[in-house]
């Protein structure tokens, strides 16, 4: 395991140490606020005579997620002074496995994009290379893990948000099956799509967070079920009779530079005993439009509860040029006489490429892919929206179908990471944690 310090220092050095990391790269900006009780914290934990499973992880949450007596700022001027007076269900998961909480990380505002720039606190840095763009929006999630200022993170994925920035920042991530993890506490962006899950400098770590974070919640009716899972006992690098299929049609929109890498992941998997095929997906295509009408949709609705009577700022007066954007493209394509042009249209087609992603998963166990089909942009270069957006022309697949898409860092081109996406079927989370652990072994940063 890649732990960043050594076992033998206690865990309040740990921690101090983490608060000293912190400090000294305020710069990259990965945290809007830090857990000011953390010692207090340790000291509880300390006094405990069992240790349970998370004892002493030291975690960021992204600021989306409420953590009591912590702001829950979305990264907007909206929230800004939001604070937290209850525990989302992940979190009081995390606490009760004696996990510590460090602060609240910095990302895109309201998790609307896809760069980590469009924060209200400033754009994050990253870690890997200062010049380009962490990726987003759980910017400062990946951010803080890629630069050992905790153990690992909680981010959220609606359309990428995990698997775009641990992508560029090279860190472990998983957006898990829609409904394995509770939603209760997360501020919504677009709440059929929005999935909480881990960020991690190692796999066995991640596999762990997601174990306790995941199972049944009677707050959230969208959960499946089933109460506890179990990843981390029957995690296993042997990948040997894995199906594993590339689809034609991502490839041809990836960078030669990326798709380069992924070719050699292939014929690691393929010399650890994994079978490869190559698909074809129909629909899939369709996939950016698709899933940019229904959030712009859900987003609108959502956004109507910042009308500056209950919660902090009316959310036009203040928000960003992104957010404003989507706020008004949904309530455009919300209207009556639109609704059956648009979002109808777009429901059926999600219907459609679930079916079809689906079908292909059927005689396979895991598609695999680039992250994003292009390299990150430098910080702080204009780009249009439309070119924004298509960095989740890959990602996006995994959020319509419903299914879980994990990250794992595997090269760099030039001195940018380059992470590969695995998606599996609903619930089929282990193996990609497996190949994910399999593919440690070319990890450039361990
Ligand atoms: N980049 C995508 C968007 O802007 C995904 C965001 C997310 O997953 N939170 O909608």
């Amino acid at each position: 395991m890649m732990n960043s310090y050594p076992s033998e220092i206690n865990l309040k050095e740990k921690v101090v140490k983490y608060l000293e990391e912190i400090k000294k790269k305020e710069h990259l900006n990965a945290f809007i606020e830090l857990n000011n009780n953390i010692i207090k914290d340790v000291e509880i934990l300390e006094k405990k005579d069992k240790k349970r499973k998370l004892y002493g992880l030291v975690l960021a949450i992204k600021s989306n997620i409420n953590v009591k007596g912590l702001r829950a700022t979305c990264a907007s001027k909206t929230l800004e002074n939001y604070v937290s007076t209850y525990d989302a269900t992940v979190v009081k998961r995390l606490k009760n496995e004696d996990a510590l909480i460090i602060g609240m990380t910095n990302m895109d505002e309201f998790a609307c994009g896809s760069s980590g720039e469009t924060s209200y606190f400033g754009p994050t840095l990253n870690p890997r290379n200062e010049e380009i763009i962490p990726g987003g929006s759980s910017s400062g999630s990946a951010a803080a893990v890629a630069a050992n200022l905790c153990d690992a993170s909680l981010g959220t994925d609606t359309g990428g948000s995990i698997r775009n920035p641990c992508s560029h920042c090279g860190v472990y991530g998983l957006k898990p099956t829609y409904g394995l993890v509770s939603r209760h506490g997360l501020i919504d962006l677009a709440m059929s799509f929005d999935t909480i899950g881990p960020i991690a400098r190692d796999v066995e770590t991640l596999a762990k967070i997601l174990e306790v974070i995941a199972g049944y919640d009677e707050k959230d009716s969208t959960t499946y079920p089933i109460r506890k899972y179990d990843f981390t006992s029957k995690l296993k690098r042997d990948v040997t009779g894995y199906k594993i299929a590339l689809v034609k049609q991502l490839q041809e929109i990836t960078d030669k530079k990326i798709l380069n890498i992924i070719e050699k992941v292939i014929e690691f998997l393929h010399d650890k005993g994994c079978r490869i095929y190559e698909i074809s997906i129909p629909n899939i295509e369709k996939g950016l439009p698709t899933y940019y009408l229904i959030n712009f949709v859900e987003f609108f609705s959502a956004t109507r509860k910042y009308d500056g009577r209950r919660y902090g700022y009316r959310i036009e007066e203040v928000c960003g040029e992104e957010v404003l954007r989507r706020i008004l493209i949904g309530r455009y394509i919300s209207q009556k006489e639109y609704v059956g042009k648009y979002y109808r249209k777009a429901l059926q087609f999600r219907n459609l490429i679930r079916k079809s992603v689906l079908k292909a998963l059927k005689d396979i166990d895991v598609i695999i892919s680039a992250v994003t089909p292009k390299l990150p942009h430098k910080l702080g270069e204009k780009i249009p929206p439309l070119e924004m957006y298509k960095y989740d022309l890959l990602t996006v697949i995994a959020n319509l179908a419903g299914i879980p898409a994990g990250v794992a860092p595997v090269g760099k081109v030039d001195r940018i990471p380059v992470g590969v996406q695995i998606m599996a079927k609903s619930l089929e989370e282990q193996k990609i944690l497996n190949l994910m652990y399999c593919l440690e072994e070319i990890n450039p940063f361990k």
